[in-house]
């Protein structure tokens, strides 16, 4: 891996494109350009300095020669992560993921308890006909703040007629985010644990609620022959078809924040937008930055268990000032980890922060 980066590195020119697209440019010590040639030259690099990167993806999206700094940033992760030179907070994190299958460490048994505040069963996936998953994803199925997500959409997926079934217990954190933060070896045993579980179930068709977990399962899990959508996409298509119909109007200036791993990394901008558009009375605004261009929450690339110099202003602050600027009254978003990073400056600011199955069930 080590030597496919370098052989990479070297054909960089220094256009700087990369540096144009990076969320922590200019006002943080980061400077994607930089390392890169620091790559070429084999130089040292402080330990500190690859924390900033959210793994947006924006620099391995522009550069004209394949250079793919985002994955060269995790390689420099992987060996700080074998010499142990990492944050306390992130090695608390590979340390939970690796006994509880999830970053916080919160009791695997518990993985499914989020389907008791639902009104129906759902069963285990091979129970299910379709064999079609619901993939929770570790922050939903945990975090009090996010457990609304699954139960939501669950909500939604079950009114508009869909089967689908669960893993529970069984299900083990995607590995996303402990792939970037640089420890291959607990990915690819992540990997493996749920791909056997997928395969002891039959499991033909995957729908995630975060879009992180829908990257790594449909990107870089290997050709699994499963069909891996994010619930946008399925809820946009059951509006047209008029499978769920947004009864109640929703008169309120909503603005849309693409998440980087659902929009600039998998070109899913226009179904969650075409949700939105199908509720009456919302007026739909857009962020200068919007959609190939948006700017990244920060949430992303193991920072949410890292914290790092906070000297500067973050985006999310950025963004929920655009928003006011720009006369909405919410912020949607379908990423939970944006949702958790938007929401902390947005509260202070007065402005709502919703995912966009809260949105939806106020409305159908
Ligand atoms: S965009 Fe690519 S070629 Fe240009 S400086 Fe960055 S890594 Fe090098
Ligand atoms: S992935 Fe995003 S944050 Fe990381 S270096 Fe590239 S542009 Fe910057």
């Amino acid at each position: 891996m080590l030597e496919q980066s370098q052989t990479r590195v070297l054909t960089c020119i220094q256009c700087g494109k990369c540096t144009g697209g990076c969320p922590e440019a200019g006002k943080t010590p980061f400077n994607i350009r930089m390392l890169v040639r620091k790559r070429q030259f084999k130089s040292s690099i402080d330990e500190n300095i690859p924390w900033y990167c959210t793994s947006c993806g924006a620099c391995t999206i522009r550069c004209p020669r394949d250079v793919k700094p985002s994955e060269m940033i995790i390689e420099m992760r992987s060996s700080f992560v074998e010499d142990g030179d990492i944050p306390v907070s992130i090695q608390k994190a590979l340390e939970n993921t690796s006994v509880q299958r999830n970053p916080w460490g919160r009791s695997r048994a518990k993985r499914g308890a989020w389907v008791e505040k639902l009104g129906f069963e759902v069963p285990h996936v091979s129970e299910t006909t379709s064999k079609r998953l619901l993939f929770t994803c570790c922050i939903q199925a945990y975090d009090p703040r996010c457990m609304v997500i699954p139960v939501n959409v669950a909500t939604i997926l079950n009114k508009g007629g869909l089967e689908f079934g669960i893993l529970g217990e069984e299900e083990a954190c995607c590995g996303n985010e402990i792939r970037r933060i640089g420890e291959s070896g607990l990915f690819e045993e992540l990997q493996e644990e749920n791909i056997a579980a997928f395969k002891e179930y039959g499991v033909q068709e995957i729908i995630t609620l975060s879009p992180h977990c829908m990257n790594t399962l449909k990107k870089e899990y290997g050709e699994l022959g499963i069909k891996v959508t994010h619930y946008t996409e399925i809820v946009a298509e059951m509006i047209k078809e008029g499978k769920i119909v947004p009864k109640a109007p929703y008169a309120k200036k909503v603005i849309y924040h693409d998440p980087c791993f659902l929009g600039k990394q998998n070109g899913i901008f226009d179904e969650p937008r075409s949700i939105l558009k199908a509720i009456d009375g919302l007026e739909l605004l857009e962020f200068s930055r919007s959609r190939e261009t948006s700017l990244c929450c920060e949430g992303g690339g193991g920072r949410m268990f890292c914290e790092v110099e906070t000297t500067y202003q973050r985006n999310s602050e950025v963004r929920v000032i655009e928003a006011i600027e720009k006369g909405a009254e919410v912020m949607a978003t379908s990423c939970p980890f944006c949702v958790m990073t938007l929401e902390d400056p947005a509260t202070e600011k007065g402005l709502a922060v919703k995912e966009l199955s809260e949105i939806l069930m106020e409305v159908i």
